[in-house]
């Protein structure tokens, strides 16, 4: 679940983009498959032979109202402290540069392992190009070719032969990870401090792989909830954490390692194009997610100013139609500590198991309702129906031919899903295949 984070720097036009695109870009994964593509092309899931790791381009990380070197600086701090392991990459076509040295000066301040790659080698008769880069001072260069896709596993064999040893965390199970995301201002800060509030008794406050990713800890009620990177939330000040990019690539990355994420809106402002966005993260990442609407004291309010915010959310957010809204304040704390009943139901709907004999009597039973689609005298059959995965749940339907499934009858079928099984806050997914 703790994954690893890879970060590629390096001045512009080296390839860092080209060399981002190749090592996540073939991925396919049965999940990915119906959750549609990444939409944030600087932040990625991969994978190379058994390890799993994230992968922050940091060049498109776009500080464009610094200056040149200014920005390289910040774009080299971002990895050095959003990163377990760097990738340093440079152009192997025009030899060391300024800007390459400048890279390489802040570099040596972390203690993070560097794996420095020449790019652009795009033939073995290239490969002396290579030795002028020994000079930057860490240690031999990977030749690679992002545009000829040369070269990646070497590179990568590297890369995860210095990933840190998986913490404690991944054998805590009994503890529900949820992260607060939004814009700025919404108040995510003064939630988790509502929270947090003096009655309860914060466990730790654990460093996660990164050394700032500061999670806390605690306990409410008899059950354990560690909420991911407080710190991040709570601290402003370096140039670059005020961002949007940054904070979306700090949101992401929180996003990952929770089971449910609290989307959090300014009731006071109501919906803006950027919660949407921020929204559409969570969803793409399966986990179980809920909308909290803060600020509610600073509004006035009539019985129907609820409703009216309740249509709001429903109409801006369509594929977020499961997860139940909140609405609280974290001025006043009212209603916050009732988010912790919430959080623990939404990550029990999202790690919930669904036996094969219950689940093919509520297939059948919808079939019988509402009879499967057919097209030109062919009719979909069902045969059988079995849950694949959870956290969020994934059903695999085998039928006779899965084009004769429609996109409204798999609405209907996950629909009739809903209603037998509950699932609130979580999303769940169907997939189709032919019986073999
Ligand atoms: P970034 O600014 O570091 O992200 O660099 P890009 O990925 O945008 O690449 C800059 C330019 O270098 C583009 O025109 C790429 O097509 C080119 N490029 C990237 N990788 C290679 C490579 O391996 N060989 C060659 N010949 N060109 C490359
Ligand atoms: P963040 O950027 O999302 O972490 O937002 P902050 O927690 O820093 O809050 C931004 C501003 O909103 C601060 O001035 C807070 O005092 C204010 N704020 C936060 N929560 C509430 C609330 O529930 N009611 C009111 N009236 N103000 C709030």
């Amino acid at each position: 679940m703790n994954k690893p984070t890879v970060a590629i720097v390096g001045r512009p036009n080296v390839g860092k983009s080209t060399i981002f695109n190749r090592i996540v870009g073939e991925r396919i994964s049965i999940v990915e498959d119906v959750a549609g593509v990444t939409r944030d092309r600087i932040y990625s899931s991969a994978d190379w032979l058994a390890h799993d790791f994230n992968l922050i381009d940091t060049g498109g990380i776009d500080i464009s109202d610094e200056p040149f070197m200014e920005q390289i600086r910040l774009q080299a701090e971002i990895a050095i402290e959003e990163a377990d392991v760097i990738i340093f990459l440079t152009n192997g076509r025009e030899s060391v540069t300024d800007a390459d040295e400048q890279v390489a000066k802040i570099l040596y301040k972390t203690k993070k392992p560097v794996v420095l790659a020449v790019n652009k080698v795009d033939n073995p008769d290239m490969r002396d190009m290579i030795y002028d880069f020994y000079s930057l001072g860490f240690g031999d260069p990977y030749p690679v070719s992002g545009s000829h896709g040369l070269g990646l596993g070497d590179l990568l064999d590297a890369v995860a032969a210095s990933f840190p040893e998986p913490g404690e965390e991944l054998v805590e199970d009994d503890v529900i990870r949820f992260s607060l995301i939004g814009r700025p201002n919404v108040g995510k800060s003064s939630l988790v401090n509502a929270l947090l509030g003096e009655d309860r008794v914060i466990v730790s406050e654990v460093a996660g792989t990164t050394t700032d990713a500061v999670d806390t800890s605690y306990e409410f009620e008899g059950q354990k909830y560690k909420i991911i990177d407080t710190a991040g939330m709570r601290k402003k000040g370096k140039v670059y954490e005020n961002m949007e990019k940054y904070s979306v690539l700090r949101a992401l990355k929180a996003i990952d390692r929770s089971d449910v994420v609290l989307i959090v809106l300014n009731g006071e402002e109501g919906i803006r194009e950027q919660d949407k966005r921020i929204a559409g993260y969570a969803e793409d990442a399966g986990k179980g997610v809920m909308f909290v609407v803060n600020k509610w004291d600073a509004i006035e309010k009539d019985d129907k100013t609820m409703n009216k915010f309740n249509d709001d959310i429903r109409k801006n957010f369509l594929f977020l139609d499961y997860a139940p809204i909140a609405y609280v304040s974290a001025k006043t704390k009212q209603r916050v500590t009732t988010l912790f009943d919430q959080i623990k139901i939404i990550s029990e709907n999202h790690a919930m198991r669904i036996q094969s004999s219950v689940l093919n009597e509520v297939i059948e039973d919808a079939v019988a309702r509402n009879p499967a689609p057919s097209d030109k005298g062919r009719r979909l059959r069902i045969y059988y129906a079995t849950q694949v995965a959870v956290k969020p749940p994934v059903f695999v339907v085998f039928v006779n031919e899965p084009e004769l499934m429609h996109f409204s009858y798999e609405r209907f079928l996950q629909n009739r899903l809903r209603e037998s099984f509950g699932f609130e806050g979580t999303p769940i997914r169907l997939i189709t295949r032919a019986r073999s």
